[in-house]
C-alpha cells in the first residue's frame, strides 16, 4: 500500500490551480476554497479541493488522517531571490544610513558587498553552513518550500565555487529544495579595482573559467549578474550572458535598482528568465516586460529596509501584463528579512499590489520563474506536496498581521519540515 495521507481541517485551502505563470487581472485568481482537504499520495498531490470530494478518494486507500484544526493553507511559499550564504550582519551599516549615509557612500568607504566578501572569504566552511542552515530552517518556519540562492560574497573563483558547492551540500543536508544560481558578477572584487580594464578582466576570468567550471560540475542553474553603475553595464552583462547560455544557465539580473541603465531591455533580449528589483523601469519597459515570458521578481524588502521612499511600479507592471513575482532578497546589506509574509505585506501596503496577487507572486510566478511550475507553486495533482499551513482564518491575514509569523507547518514532499500546531 503507497503511503498516503489525508489533511483536513483546512478552513480556507488556497490551491492556486491553473495555468502559470499569472498575468494581469488572472493574478488574483488564487483558486481558494472553503472546508478543503488534500490527498498527499508518496509525497505528491494526489487530490486538493473540496474535502468532501477529496474524502471519498482517500477512503479507498486507507489514508493516515491529519486534521490541521480549521487554518489556512497554500502552496508552499517560493523564495526566488535570495543570498543565503553569507558570514556576518552589516548592523553597523545599518545604524550609519539611519544616521544619514547612502548606499554607494557606505560601498566606497568599504562597506556594503565588499564587506561581506572579506567576511565570507575568512568564514571556515563550517561556519558558512551552519549559518546557512540556521537560515533555511527559519525560512521553512515561515512557510517556504523552495529557495533560490545566489553566489556573489566570494568573488573569486575559489570562493565563488566554494560557495556553490556548499549550496550543494545544504541540498542534501536539510529539506528546504535549493535553486543554485552563480552571481560572480555581483560588484567588481577588490582585486580588480583601481585597474583601467578591471571589471573586463574579471568579466574575462567568469566567462573563461568560473562558468565552465560551475557548468563541469553541475553546481547552477542560472547565471545572474548586477547590473548597475559600479558593478557591471549592459555590455559586459550581455558577454556573461553569451556564455553562460552556450553552457545550459538561464539568465537572471538585478537591473534598475538604484537608477536605470537598460538592465530590463537586457533581460528581455537575452530572454533572461528573469529580471529583479526594477524600482526605476520606464514606461517603455513595462510594455516590453509585459510583452516578454520573462518574470519580473520584485523585491520590496530592499527599499523598505534602506529606508528608500521608492518602490518597483508593481501595480503598472501586473496591469500591464507583465509577469510578477515577489522574493525576499534576502541579504546582509539591503533586506535582512528571510520571511516571504513580510515582503508580501510590504508590496501590499507600499506597492498596492492585493493580498490575493501578493500570494501567487510568491508561489506560482515565484515557481515559473525558477522553471519548476510544473512541479511546485500551486496544490494540483501530481505536483510535490509542498505547503504552508498559517494559523489565520483567511489568507488576506497573511500579509496583514505583518511582523507575526503565522506559520503554524510546512510539508515539503509530504512531510512536515516545520510544526509548531
Ligand atoms: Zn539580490
Amino acid at each position: 500500500m503507497p503511503d498516503t495521507l489525508l489533511l483536513t481541517g483546512c478552513k480556507q485551502l488556497v490551491t492556486m490551480a491553473g495555468f502559470a505563470p499569472r498575468r494581469g487581472r488572472n493574478l488574483s485568481e488564487i483558486g481558494a476554497v472553503n472546508d478543503g482537504a488534500v490527498l498527499v499520495q508518496e509525497g505528491r498531490i494526489h487530490a486538493a479541493g473540496p474535502r468532501a470530494r477529496v474524502e471519498k478518494l482517500a477512503a479507498a486507500r486507507r489514508a493516515r488522517k491529519m486534521d490541521l484544526g480549521g487554518r489556512v493553507v497554500t502552496p508552499g511559499l517560493v523564495d526566488a531571490h535570495t543570498h543565503l550564504v553569507f558570514a556576518a550582519s552589516r548592523a553597523a551599516e545599518y545604524e550609519q544610513r539611519i544616521a544619514g549615509a547612502g548606499y554607494e557612500q557606505i560601498a566606497k568607504a568599504g562597506g556594503g558587498i565588499l564587506s561581506s566578501v572579506r567576511a565570507l572569504r575568512a568564514a571556515s566552511e563550517g561556519q558558512l553552513l551552519a549559518a546557512a542552515r540556521a537560515n533555511l530552517s527559519r525560512m521553512a518556519a515561515h512557510g517556504t518550500t523552495t529557495v533560490e540562492a545566489k553566489t556573489g560574497y566570494g568573488l573569486e573563483f575559489d570562493h565563488e565555487l566554494r560557495t556553490l558547492r556548499l549550496l550543494k551540500m545544504l541540498a542534501g543536508a536539510q529539506p528546504v529544495e535549493i535553486v543554485p544560481t552563480l552571481l560572480a558578477a555581483h560588484v567588481v572584487p577588490p582585486e580588480y579595482r583601481g585597474r583601467p580594464d578591471g571589471a573586463d578582466e574579471f568579466v574575462d576570468l567568469i566567462v573563461r573559467l568560473l562558468l565552465p567550471a560551475a557548468a563541469l560540475e553541475r553546481l547552477a542553474e542560472f547565471c545572474d549578474v548586477f547590473v548597475e553603475r559600479g558593478a557591471f553595464s549592459v555590455a559586459q552583462a550581455r558577454r556573461i550572458f553569451a556564455a553562460a547560455r552556450a553552457l545550459g544557465l538561464a539568465p537572471r539580473l538585478h537591473a534598475e535598482q538604484l537608477r536605470r541603465t537598460g538592465g530590463a531591455r537586457l533581460a528581455v533580449e537575452v530572454e533572461a528568465a528573469s529580471v529583479d528589483h526594477l524600482d526605476f523601469v520606464n514606461a517603455a519597459d513595462m510594455r516590453a516586460l509585459a510583452r516578454s515570458e520573462v518574470a519580473c521578481i520584485l523585491l520590496p524588502g530592499c527599499s523598505f529596509h534602506l529606508g528608500l521612499a521608492r518602490y518597483a511600479p508593481a501595480r503598472k507592471l501586473v496591469d500591464s501584463g507583465a509577469i510578477v513575482a515577489l522574493a525576499t532578497d534576502f541579504n546582509p546589506g539591503s533586506s535582512p528579512t528571510l520571511s516571504l509574509p513580510m515582503a508580501m505585506s510590504i508590496a501590499c501596503t507600499q506597492m498596492r499590489m492585493t493580498p490575493a496577487e501578493a500570494l501567487a507572486a510568491c508561489t506560482i510566478n515565484a515557481a515559473y520563474s525558477l522553471r519548476r511550475h510544473h512541479r511546485i507553486g500551486s496544490l494540483e495533482p501530481g505536483k510535490d506536496a509542498d505547503l504552508a499551513v498559517f494559523d489565520v482564518s483567511e489568507f488576506r491575514e497573511i500579509p496583514y498581521y505583518f511582523g507575526v509569523n503565522h506559520c503554524a507547518m510546512t510539508f515539503k514532499r509530504g512531510r512536515a519540515i516545520h510544526d509548531q500546531s
